[in-house]
């Protein structure tokens, strides 16, 4: 009976990063994903790609995201590939937000636009409310999340042996083996199910849930920052960034596609009328808001909860994947080094 020193289940943004992460270490690594490839649509990674920044509201992630930019410069030294794009993001809101407020006290030295000078800089917004305020941050951009998948499946296959299997799905695991639907069993010393918003089906604690998301795409980021975040009054917010040749903008609070349409219709007439689609997708949420890097009571392993946030951690994720499974400590909610800063 053959025997991984891994199985990893799901190979969206999470599970792939740590394929890849225990391959390189040494490990003899089995990556199963349902889908037919890593950030296919249906996957919470899928699209060209994801805002990343160090303006959060949870000083923890932008701990993060420092070690995070590390890893994805030495992914690219590897590699060869371009894969994180720094330009600056422009956050603007409501100074009755709490979530802009949290951004500007961050950064008190940054130059504060008024609404004028937005949509003088940024001519496709429009109707920009007067109590609102923005601020352009430089340290952020955008990661090339299909790029990034790829090379790293790739790097994971082909320079460190591991072995992917794709369109394969998984219907039942256990602390040392897993099977899929065509009714074969495989057997690792640990299994780790990084499986985002499928979580659900196998959380046995209950802490995962899921919320869907819509967004949508336009053609042109013309007139636009290449990273929009607006945060509104009522607590809402909208995310936006360039998706290679168009522009994909996402509403935080998911109320409906109505709803969406008005804000589009009122802040960028113009590109209301470049609408290419709308895109529901899910997302894994936990009650705290918390990254869960944890093992159950069973001793099966769960990397889950990156809500709307996650992609921008890629690399470090499977790092703190492959330091928890070695260290064989529990790191329920996020690492140790991070969560003194929650
Ligand atoms: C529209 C949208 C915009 C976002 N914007 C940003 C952003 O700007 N910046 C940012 O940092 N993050 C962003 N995020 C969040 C980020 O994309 C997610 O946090 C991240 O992709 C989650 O990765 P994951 O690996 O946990 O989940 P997924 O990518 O969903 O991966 C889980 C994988 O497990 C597989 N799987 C599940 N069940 C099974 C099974 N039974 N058998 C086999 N395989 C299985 C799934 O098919 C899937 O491929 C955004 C998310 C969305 C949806």
């Amino acid at each position: 009976m053959e025997e991984y020193d891994v199985i990893i289940v799901g190979l969206g943004c999470v599970g792939s990063s740590a394929a890849y992460y225990c391959a390189k270490q040494g490990m003899q690594v089995l990556g199963i994903e349902q889908f037919p490839t890593p950030g296919s649509l249906g996957s919470s990674s899928f699209g060209e790609t994801r805002m990343w920044r160090v303006t959060h509201g949870s000083y923890w992630k932008n701990d993060m995201m420092k070690d995070a930019i590390t890893l994805w410069r030495e992914l690219e030294e590897e590699s060869g590939e371009e894969l994180m794009l720094k330009f600056p993001v422009l956050s603007m809101g409501s100074l009755e937000s709490k979530d802009y407020m949290n951004i500007r006290a961050q950064y008190p030295e940054l130059p504060k636009l008024s609404p004028k000078e937005i949509s003088e800089k940024y001519p496709a917004l429009h109707n920009i409310p007067d109590d609102y305020e923005g601020l352009e941050h430089e340290n952020c951009g955008v990661v090339k999340a299909r790029k990034a998948l790829q090379t790293v499946t790739k790097l994971t296959q082909v320079k460190y042996g591991a072995e992917l299997l794709f369109d394969t799905k998984v219907v039942s695991v256990d602390k040392n083996s897993v099977t899929i639907e065509d009714g074969r069993t495989f057997y690792g010393k640990d299994i780790c199910v990084c499986a985002g918003a499928y979580s659900i089906d196998f959380d046995k604690d209950k802490i995962a849930t899921r919320r869907e998301i819509e967004y949508i795409v336009f053609e042109s980021p013309e007139g636009l920052p290449g990273g929009l975040l607006e945060f509104t009054k009522d607590g809402n917010e909208y995310y936006g960034m360039v998706d290679g040749d168009n522009f994909k903008m996402g509403e935080f609070a998911q109320r409906s596609i109505a709803s969406m349409k008005d804000y589009f219709r009122d802040r960028m007439p113009e590109k209301f009328t470049q609408i290419k689609y709308f895109h529901p997708c899910y997302i894994t949420m936990t009650d705290t808001g918390h990254f869960q890097y944890k093992t159950d009571k069973d001793g099966v392993h769960y990397a889950y909860g990156f809500e709307g946030t996650g992609f921008k951690f890629f690399p470090l994720h499977g790092k703190i994947v492959h330091d928890g499974l070695i260290t064989k400590k529990d790191q329920t909610h996020i690492p140790d080094e991070y969560r003194a800063k929650i």
